[in-house]
């Protein structure tokens, strides 16, 4: 194959926002292939689902996360669903027509190593391999289950419960016999929850605006109090659920994204609930993907057989279009996607 001859398109990252983030952050740029020939082990790779996720906005803020800010200049990181179109020497499993996951970024092809992917079962939705299959259904799964520990009966609380990753934490909820109690921000969100997941009580949070009424809510939505609170989205409304806990209750901090377009930089002041900790003798824990990431086949072998059977159901909202990747992104700061968001870029 000639690589000369393919010519690539990139979303380049070129300016950290102080708010939203929009195309006036990146740069698009549509040039040929920069490398001519795949190195022994390398693979070329045609994107057809490119993820948008939370994280990329905590990347892009100007301080340190779990590791340093996302470098300007460059491809913006995501993961991906791609298409192997050439490989060269020992690609091991890995052969031409194989898709592939792999993290490519925001970029129509690449030519990575066939070590750094992986082979997709062909059985299943390509599209999984980006969320109830892939990095958020691995978040889920670990998160509720190393740190969250439910057991039959508790109730569990999950704040962000129609996304990527609430809409699996709170379906395993159910499945381990769990009283499930999901926070989100709409009307046909929480519809969502209670007719496909069959979740036991709803919160709208844009229903109550103040911390006393998101604790009312609260209450009223959990009258035996919160044993395992997962924690997607931060703010009020995790200042609201510390007030509720029960004893030795567990808080797994998986996200804050109420906070993350400009509180990153400039934390706001909110109430101190430390002391609901103590008397409660509560467990705190954040969690991050990649710590389980050498875990991947242990998640596969429990969540594949559920999505097959349909007991757990995988929820995405797909956009068309490698132009409305920026704006896909930011419109997770709206809500507007379902379950997993991803933009499609293949036909
Ligand atoms: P997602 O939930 O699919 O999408 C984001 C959702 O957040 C939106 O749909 C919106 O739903 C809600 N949201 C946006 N702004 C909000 C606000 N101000 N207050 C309350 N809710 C708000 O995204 P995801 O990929 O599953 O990620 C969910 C959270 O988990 C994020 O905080 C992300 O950073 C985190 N995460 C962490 C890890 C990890 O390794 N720790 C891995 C993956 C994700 P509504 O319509 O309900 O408002």
């Amino acid at each position: 194959m000639d690589l000369a001859a393919i010519i690539n398109k990139q979303w380049i990252y070129t300016a950290r926002p102080t708010a939203e983030v929009t195309a006036n952050n990146y740069q698009l740029v549509t040039a040929p292939l920069t490398k001519q020939e795949l190195a022994p082990g390398e693979l070329l790779v045609q994107a057809h689902y490119i993820s948008v996720d939370p994280y990329m906005r905590i990347q892009q803020a100007a301080q340190d996360s779990w590791e340093a800010p996302h470098p300007l200049g460059a491809v913006q990181g995501a993961g991906v669903v791609a298409k192997v179109l050439a490989v060269k020497g020992d690609t091991g499993e890995i052969a031409v027509g194989d898709f592939v996951n792999c993290y490519t970024g925001w970029q129509m092809y690449a030519i990575c190593a066939a070590s750094a992917v992986r082979k997709l079962d062909p059985t299943l939705p390509l599209s999984t391999a980006l969320g109830v299959l892939g990095m958020p259904g691995r978040t889920a799964y670990f998160g509720l289950h190393t740190v969250g520990r439910p057991q039959v009966g508790e109730t569990v609380l999950v704040s962000g419960a129609a996304g990527a990753v609430g809409s699996i934490v709170a379906q395993l909820a159910k499945l381990q016999g769990c009283r499930v109690v999901g926070i989100v921000g709409s009307a046909a969100k929480q519809q969502l929850l209670q007719e496909e997941f069959n979740l036991d009580a709803t919160i709208n949070y844009k229903d109550h605006p103040t911390l006393a009424a998101m604790t009312l809510a609260l209450k009223t939505a959990c009258p035996q109090g919160i044993d395992v609170y997962f924690d997607n989205v931060g703010g009020p409304i995790t200042d609201a659920a510390m007030t509720w806990l029960n004893l030795r209750a567990r808080v797994i901090i998986c996200g804050q994204i109420s906070q993350y377009n400009g509180g990153l930089d400039n934390p706001e002041l909110g109430p101190r609930f430390l002391h609901h900790i103590l008397y409660k003798r509560a467990l705190i824990q954040g969690i991050l993907a990649r710590d389980f990431a050498d875990r991947m086949p242990e998640m596969l072998a429990a969540l594949a057989p559920l999505v097959r059977s349909g007991q757990l159901r995988y929820p995405e909202t797909i956009i068309t279009g490698f132009e409305n990747l920026p704006a896909t992104l930011n419109a997770l700061f709206y809500g507007n996607n379902t379950g997993k968001m991803i933009v499609k870029v293949s036909p």
